[in-house]
């Protein structure tokens, strides 16, 4: 019993803390996609942003070094020269344009040219036709980094970081490059790991340090890239709103986890559990005729073996039982294990018998009887060497009752009223039942020899059993007085410790073996079969 229990509890507190740890544990994981994934999205918006703003500063230039050539006036004269002044002004980001021939630069916007610059060689071409040469040296303004951007015989230079100069996220690194990978301008020293896999990142990602989102569109990649610190302000926000609720579930399974265990482990709990792994045995008590002294049957009484092999009584678990309906897969079991036990003694004996108890459920619901027919047909036993014995206790519906002892009787077995004389089994009822027998319960036999107010009724119920030509059982014969008071007023049989306690089924035999030999005065041929 201990055994279970503490297995039960065991597995309750290691169900409990898994209930309680998972889902906290799996809202702490979803906050933190959740999480990263918001903050994926708003780098996937810095980036798509980068993308429109370059591409639109790409169209610009492109345009504006369309319009240079129309229409034509004389290259270099002083209306080219301020054309291109004018151009350059008006158009933001553009740091200076240049005229060239034979790849030599011959003015720009500043004026005429004396030195010789040349012309770079582009990088390469967008997919509209800028010849780009990412890292060009302003020879003439001098400034920062610059990139050229040249169509037909005029160049000019722009300044990239005019394509990353709107970003307002604190700590958010940006990369623009072409389609290939080549960096064109960079925000906030992006990761070095990342800058270089730009071309081939994935839409969303991260490593150890950073998280990321690209964005890819008209010949150019940008991406945008926060510390996975970065994430905390929104994992906050996503825990709060997750973890209670993970916390709530745990709650309910931890709870329901203890109500299930409790359940377990309450007495109707364990007996359920008991019927559904068949823990029952049966041990049998021999019932002695009294004159002869011959072992004529047995009383199949049953016991609940525990797991750590304790034996509990029946009238600790028979009540419990019988309220909860559980008595009757406990019948079953009975049923099954007497006849496939004893069954071969009750063949090898015809006049052996062994009585099994009914309780009021079996009876009324008439249930019990298909039961019988199988499995002591199973086994080949004649019901006539089968008696039942039948409580009224709890009988509600004593015409069902009835109807089941008459079909039973029909094939033979006898059927013993149990308990006689007590409160439950009155005349009154012993009237409308089909009746074979009595077993005049313990409680009257205890008093014989004694000198109490009860000890006159029990010969009174001896005389009412033989008024109605009933065979008597006496249970509960503990002294040798008792025995031969019964004897003497007429009682057939005898059951009780002063000729044997419950025995299991070899103890059953030996004494069973003993009393035949003693009878026989000799060897018993029978016995042999049934050991
Ligand atoms: P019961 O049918 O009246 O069974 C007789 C009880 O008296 C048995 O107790 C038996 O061990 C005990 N007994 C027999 N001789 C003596 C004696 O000389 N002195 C004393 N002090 N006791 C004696 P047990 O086995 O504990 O069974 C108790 C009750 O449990 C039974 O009373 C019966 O009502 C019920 N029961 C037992 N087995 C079954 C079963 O298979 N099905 C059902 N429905 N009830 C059962
Ligand atoms: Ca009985
Ligand atoms: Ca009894």
């Amino acid at each position: 019993m201990e055994l279970r229990r503490s297995r039960v509890i065991a597995a309750a507190i290691l169900l409990g803390l898994v209930g309680a740890i998972v889902p906290i544990v799996s809202m702490v994981y979803v906050s933190w996609v959740i999480a990263v994934d918001k903050q994926q999205e708003v780098l996937q918006q810095i980036a798509r942003q980068t993308i429109v703003r370059a591409s639109k500063t790409f169209a610009d230039a492109r345009i504006a070094l369309d319009s240079l050539a129309y229409p034509p006036l004389p290259p270099c004269s002083p209306q080219h020269i301020a054309r291109m002044r004018v151009i350059d002004f008006n158009t933001t980001s553009v740091a200076e344009i240049g005229y060239f021939e034979n790849g030599l630069l011959k003015c720009s916007s500043w004026g005429l040219e004396e030195t010789r610059i040349m012309r770079s060689v582009p990088d390469y071409v967008t997919p509209d036709g800028l010849q780009v040469k990412i890292d060009a040296h302003p020879a003439i303004s001098m400034g920062n980094r610059v990139m050229a951007l040249y169509r037909g015989v005029y160049g000019m230079l722009i300044d990239p970081q005019r394509f990353v100069d709107t970003m307002m996220e604190d700590g958010v690194a940006l990369v623009l490059a072409n389609e290939v990978g080549d960096t064109l301008v960079t925000l906030n020293a992006p990761d070095a790991a990342l800058l270089k896999s730009v071309a081939e990142a994935p839409q969303r990602g991260m490593n150890q340090r950073s998280l990321y989102a690209v964005a890819r569109d008209k010949g150019l990649v940008a991406m945008a890239i926060a510390p996975r610190a970065s994430i905390a302000g929104k994992l906050e926000e996503e825990l709060l709103l997750l973890v209670p609720a993970g916390a709530f579930v745990a709650i309910f399974i931890v709870v329901f986890v203890a109500w299930q265990s409790k359940k377990r482990l309450s007495p109707l709990g364990e007996l359920s559990i008991a019927v559904r792994k068949r823990e029952f045995i049966v041990h049998y008590q021999p019932i002695v005729d009294l004159t002869s002294g011959a072992c004529v049957g047995a009383e199949a009484l049953v016991r609940w073996r525990r797991p750590d092999g304790s034996l509990t009584r029946p009238d600790l678990f028979i009540p419990l039982a019988e309220e909860s309906g559980l008595i009757m897969p406990i019948t079953d079991q009975v049923i099954e294990m007497v006849a496939a036990e004893f069954g071969p003694l009750l063949n090898a004996d015809p006049d052996l018998h062994l009585a099994i108890n009914l309780c009021a459920a079996d009876v009324t619901s008439g249930r019990v009887l298909p039961v019988l027919e199988e499995r002591l047909g199973k086994h080949g036993i004649d019901p006539r060497q089968v008696w039942l014995e039948a409580t009224e206790r709890g009988f509600m519906n004593i015409d069902a009752a009835r109807e089941t002892l008459k079909i039973a009787r029909a094939w033979g077995h006898t059927i013993a009223i149990d308990d006689f004389g007590t409160g439950y089994s009155s005349l009154q009822y012993l009237e409308g039942l089909p009746t074979d027998a009595l077993k005049i319960d313990k409680s009257f036999i205890d008093t014989i020899g004694r000198n109490t107010a009860t000890s006159s009724v029990t010969p009174h119920i001896i005389e009412m059993a033989k008024t109605l030509d009933l065979r008597i059982v006496a249970e509960g014969v503990e002294t040798q007085e008792q025995a031969d008071y019964l004897r003497e007023h007429g009682v057939d049989y005898g059951q009780g410790w002063l000729y044997s306690k419950a025995l299991p089924m070899s103890g059953f035999v030996d004494f069973y073996r003993k009393a035949k030999t003693r009878q026989n005065g000799g060897a018993s041929n029978i016995l042999v079969v049934a050991a």
